[in-house]
């Protein structure tokens, strides 16, 4: 271990208060964004009788036990994955992700949260340590069974997390350990995550498309545009921030570049857990073109620039229609329709060679993958499959059955 890595976990050591009595400190195996993660050794292990599941809880490290009765537990695990949230994060966005994870401890293939303790401004939640194998050592070399083994892992997680009303927002392969030799993953880091309907807000995508066109023939906007095109004057160049009147629009835009979705990009204010399902499809993207990251853009637009090269201007306008905004272009890179997938993926994977080198198609087994993944990447959220529906696809139907 570096020495810079046992300086960190020294420190940390001495300022979190009594902390070495119970954990001894293995190793720092992630560092993030919003958090520090160090495996660690519970050193209260032997004590524990794992041969039922405890139902007391003297979980404070200071001695205070609880009181409360809780939920049937696990056994308690040896190895523990220590997530150091950093201070600077705010108190509700600590108390959002432990009270999230409490009520996903039943839930399958979702990493349950053991306990946390807070030493004055510090909070740290413990886990249970999952052994998982870094996504970029495997991404390339999965085989289509492979990866129907990992996306039914995953929608599993998915399904429960959706059942419970709660958005992940960041759904990405460093938030799903996966174990290709227990074929099984877990889900975590619920840093982001939010119940379904938080901060909700109108959007033109839910409403019925006849009032949904007039909703859109209405907007200032637009009506500027169609009377310029009565006027026969050509089209209004885009406004610049600085003397556009429309109102500027709010909309949790949380979440990793590339993973996502459309309507996070064009700011849906009635964002669904059909997000999730999206930041998936790139991930089987990612896996059937042998790209990691696929997309790598430096913002929000982008990426939607990005997304309007592969789906074309056409459905872009569309899907932008849906939530009420206009979108327009001279870029040349973006043709009227866009690139199928079928041949984007074999030019990913060099085997559009037109001297007979490639045999210039998907096989069956890849044509089901893609097909799977054209229902991830559904523009319009309202069209895009949910997790159960997933999980019945033949794509992920009767795996490991
Ligand atoms: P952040 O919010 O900082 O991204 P995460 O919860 O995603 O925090 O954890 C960061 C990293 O720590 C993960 O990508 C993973 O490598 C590692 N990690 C987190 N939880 C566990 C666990 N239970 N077992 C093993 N490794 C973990
Ligand atoms: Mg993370």
């Amino acid at each position: 271990i570096d020495h810079d890595v046992l300086d960190d976990m020294e420190r940390f050591e001495q300022s979190f208060k009594n902390i070495t009595q119970r954990y001894r400190l293995i190793n720092r195996i992630g560092e993030g964004t919003f958090s520090t993660v160090y495996k660690a050794e519970d050193l209260l292990y032997d004590h524990y009788d794992n041969s039922w599941d405890l139902d007391d809880d003297k979980e404070n490290i200071n001695g205070n036990s609880s009181n409360h009765k809780q939920p049937p537990r696990q056994p308690k695990p040896k190895y523990v994955a220590i997530k150091k949230i950093y201070v600077t994060s705010s108190p509700l966005r600590i108390l959002n992700e432990l009270e999230l994870l409490k009520d996903l401890r039943e839930a399958p293939n979702v990493c349950p949260l053991i306990t946390a303790f807070r030493h004055q401004d510090q909070v740290i939640a413990i886990l249970p340590y999952f052994q998982h194998k870094d996504f970029r050592e495997y991404y390339r070399d999965f085989t289509i069974s492979e990866m129907k083994v990992y996306f039914q892992s995953l929608f599993l997680a998915l399904r429960s997390v959706h059942d419970c009303d709660i958005v992940h927002r960041d759904i990405k392969p460093t938030n799903f350990l996966y174990s290709p030799t227990q074929q099984r993953g877990v889900l975590v880091d619920f840093g982001l995550a939010e119940r379904e309907g938080t901060d909700y807000h109108h959007c033109a995508c839910c409403m019925e498309p006849p009032d949904r066109n007039r909703k859109i023939q209405s907007s200032v906007y637009a009506s500027s545009l169609a009377a310029a095109r009565a006027a026969g004057q050509p089209m209004p160049p885009p406004s610049y921030p600085n003397n556009d009147q429309r109102s500027s629009r709010r909309a949790n835009r949380a979440g990793t570049r590339g993973f996502r979705a459309p309507e996070v990009l064009l700011k849906c204010t009635a964002q669904t857990t059909r997000i999730d399902v999206w930041s998936c499809g790139i991930i089987l993207l990612t896996f059937l073109s042998r790209r990691f990251p696929f997309f790598h853009s430096a913002d929000d637009i982008d990426a939607f620039i990005e997304l309007c090269c592969i789906f074309g201007k056409k459905r872009m306008k569309d899907a932008a229609l849906l939530h009420g905004q206009v979108m327009q272009t001279n870029l040349p890179t973006i043709s009227e329709n866009g690139h199928g997938w079928e041949k984007i993926l074999l030019w990913c994977t060099n085997r559009n060679k037109k001297d007979g080198s490639g045999d210039g198609r998907l096989n069956a087994e890849e044509r089901e993958a893609v097909d799977f993944m054209n229902r991830c990447l559904e523009l319009d959220p309202a069209k895009r499959m949910d997790a159960s529906q997933a999980l019945e696809h033949p794509f992920l139907a009767g795996v490991g059955t």
